[in-house]
């Protein structure tokens, strides 16, 4: 089992955590970080780029958000990266 690393450590910064995007409708929740320089004005409004540490890439716009991971799975992929990150 993969044990699941809990990130403490005051407010959640808005440009990266555990976040569950509407697109693509995977199911799990990822380990995103924003991508900076690439907003792009859409239809939907200001759509943000988002690119998870196991690779997946997500867009939000102001109309479809990323939202709290809440109780999603969390992607093992990006749980792993994680821990490798921390022990290294
Ligand atoms: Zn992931």
């Amino acid at each position: 089992m993969t044990q699941v690393v809990n990130l403490t450590g005051g407010a959640a910064s808005p440009a990266k955590g555990w976040l569950k995007p509407m697109f693509p409708h995977s199911g799990k929740a990822h380990y995103f970080t924003k991508q900076k320089g690439l907003a792009v004005l859409t239809s939907h409004g200001r759509a943000t780029y988002w690119t998870a540490l196991c690779g997946v890439d997500a867009v939000s716009t102001e109309k479809m958000p990323m939202f709290e991971p809440g109780n999603w799975d969390r992607c093992k992929r990006c749980a792993q990266k994680i821990a490798r990150e921390l022990s290294a």
